[in-house]
């Protein structure tokens, strides 16, 4: 038996360690002095039982005491407290607080000590027994018996939990009822057996695509359930594009092959309803107007939501199909120096040529595109495009013309991007100073090691990193201070128009004196008319973007407006 010791005092050591071996006692003895070492001790070793003084000056004993209770688990350990005084209270407090005996030091005798120790042992094994077996039932009662996955009742409690919470933290829950199509079908055919199978197969599939956030329930029967915390639309999009990817191979049930697909019904909180039960209740009306649709589907409660979910995936099919097809281009947008209103550099903006829609903008697709993760592959032919549009104009672009390419948070994420960036720019010939890659804040909140170390390489490889969108969202002085950004774009809506009061002038007038007060460079988004040019010129505007000089041209116009013309190569000297 390993037993450890927590006392402060030598001759207590002794007292213990003695009456221990007289009583012939088969015991590994460890002593220490401190709670801070008994922790640090116990970190590291399991021991049969801890004899644990009450009073170590200096400690709280008590807290060790709770904590070795708290930490048990699968280990048991039986505690003996050892007593300077005879104390009732104390005593009783003691055993409150899970010791399993108490003794006095001056009562401590060979006998004595080892009737606490196998008494202490002994009520810590039925301890662990009964908490072995309170898991057990406990376990019994919230999973279901056949496919171990949680039960109705825990069903229950976790949607008034989420939605509770969800209420309290103002974010959305969603629920999806889940319901094989045919069940009764294959239970006919093939036999209950093979149902229950099938049953277990497709809750293992389930489990095995969930992510965080996501918890798989069976109700009862064929009936299933996702509940979804923390949610967005598009994170549903990707759950639906899971499942039916977890369904794609039939399942081998026995000598069976069978095929299974899903009704799926979906509502959300608070969108669609006020309370758990009602939340149930409108998922379940959405599933059965998949059912009514033939099944292998999925149907929302609501038809906002469920136009919604369709354009989306609809999106989601047609960007994988139109990368696959070269359907992109890039259109430049002059971006003009404030002094002289000549060309200083360009913004690549990405166009899809749709084959129905004619010119798409990236409004229509770039949220589903991030969201989907496909933006990385369309940032990778972004890149690539830009760099060989740049590399066709070096004899003819300005000195020190620079491309500026939106990068999305998603890109910034991926932990290939400087190394494509690199392969690009020595593919064809460019240095990351002809760069400025414009990043939004929503980046800089992410905050993660990939976001933080790409942009610390990027920024040491020499790209210019501008802060897109400023004065929109968080646009936080914090984020200037601690990025190394070299530019800021001051965002459209902050443009004075007509109807624009003093109060927003005064805040484009302090914003553009604090950004150049900390020595960064600012483009000034949106000019659509003279005077604001000449009112963002005169606040500190180093460049100047807008309708009023140019809407992004496709490039072989802006080729000839700006980079080929006898005009733009004056203005560029
Ligand atoms: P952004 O980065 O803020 O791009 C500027 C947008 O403002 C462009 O819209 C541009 O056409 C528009 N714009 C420029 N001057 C004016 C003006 O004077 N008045 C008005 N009303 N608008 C002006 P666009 O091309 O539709 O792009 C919209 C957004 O889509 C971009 O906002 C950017 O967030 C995203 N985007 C565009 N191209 C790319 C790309 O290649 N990659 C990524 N990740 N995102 C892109
Ligand atoms: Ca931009
Ligand atoms: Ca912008």
């Amino acid at each position: 038996m390993k037993l450890l010791l927590v006392d402060d005092s030598r001759d207590d050591r002794i007292l213990v360690e003695h009456a221990l071996l007289y009583a012939k006692f088969p015991v590994e003895f460890n002593w220490v002095q401190s709670v801070e070492e008994a922790n640090e001790t116990l970190l590291k070793e399991n021991f049969d039982t801890v004899i644990l003084s009450a009073q170590i000056p200096g400690w709280d004993s008590m807290e060790l005491l709770l904590d070795i209770k708290n930490h048990a688990g699968e280990k048991q350990t039986a505690i003996v407290m050892l007593s300077d005084v005879d104390n009732h209270d104390l005593a009783l407090k003691c055993i409150r607080s899970g010791a399993h005996d108490f003794i006095i030091k001056s009562d401590i005798s060979a006998k004595r000590l080892q009737r606490a120790v196998i008494h202490a042992t002994a009520r810590s094994e039925l301890e662990l027994k009964l908490r072995q077996s309170y898991e057990r039932v406990k376990f019994l009662a919230e999973h279901d018996a056949l496919t171990c996955t949680s039960n109705r009742y825990m069903f229950d409690m976790s949607l008034q939990n989420a939605v509770e919470l969800g209420q309290l933290q103002h974010t959305c829950v969603g629920l999806v009822i889940i319901n094989p199509d045919r069940f009764k079908f294959i239970n006919d055919t093939y036999g209950h057996e093979a149902g229950d199978a099938v049953l277990v197969e497709l809750t293992s599939r389930l489990k095995a695509i969930l992510k965080r956030d996501e918890q798989l329930f069976r109700l009862g029967g064929d009936e299933f359930a996702i509940l979804l915390t923390n949610l967005a639309y598009a994170h549903l999009g990707g759950l639906h594009q899971r499942i039916n990817e977890a369904l794609n191979a039939p399942m081998q049930i026995g000598e069976f092959e069978i095929k299974l697909t899903l009704s799926l019904g979906v509502a959300f909180n608070p969108q669609n309803c006020d309370s758990a039960s009602s939340l149930h209740r409108c998922a379940d009306i959405a599933m059965f107007r998949a059912k009514q649709l033939g099944g292998n589907t999925i149907c929302f409660v609501d038809d906002d939501a469920q136009e919604q979910f369709k354009r989306r995936f609809n999106i989601e099919n047609e960007l994988q199909r139109a990368i696959e097809n070269d359907e992109f281009e890039l259109h430049f947008q002059p971006v003009m120096c404030s002094d002289n209103m000549s060309l200083e550099s360009c913004e690549a903006l990405i166009r899809w040529n749709h084959p129905e829609k004619g010119l798409v903008f990236p409004d229509y697709f770039i949220e589903v595109a991030e969201e989907t993760g496909m933006v990385v592959e369309l940032g990778r032919w972004i890149i690539e495009s830009a760099c060989a549009h740049m590399a066709r104009w070096q004899r003819h672009k300005p000195v020190d013309f620079v491309m500026a390419i939106n990068i999305s948070p998603q890109q910034l994420n991926d932990k290939h991007l400087v190394s494509f960036l690199d392969k690009k720019l020595s593919e064809y010939g460019l240095r990351p100073q002809q760069f400025e890659l414009e990043i939004t804040e929503t980046v800089l909140l992410r905050d993660t090691p990939e976001v933080f170390n790409n942009l610390q390489t990027l920024i040491h490889r020499g790209f210019g990193i501008a802060l897109d969108d400023f004065g929109t969202g968080y646009s936080s002085i914090q984020h200037l201070h601690s990025f190394p950004i070299s530019t800021v774009k001051i965002d459209r809506s902050l443009m004075p128009t007509p109807t624009s009061t003093k109060k927003s002038l005064s805040l484009l007038k302090g914003l553009m004196s604090m950004i150049k007060s900390m020595d960064l460079s600012i483009v000034a988004e949106g000019i659509e008319n003279l005077g604001n040019a000449n009112l963002c010129r005169d606040l500190g505007a180093d460049r100047l973007q807008g309708y009023f000089f140019s809407k992004p041209l496709p490039a072989n116009t802006f080729e000839q407006d700006y980079l080929y013309t006898r005009r733009a190569r004056q203005v560029a000297v």
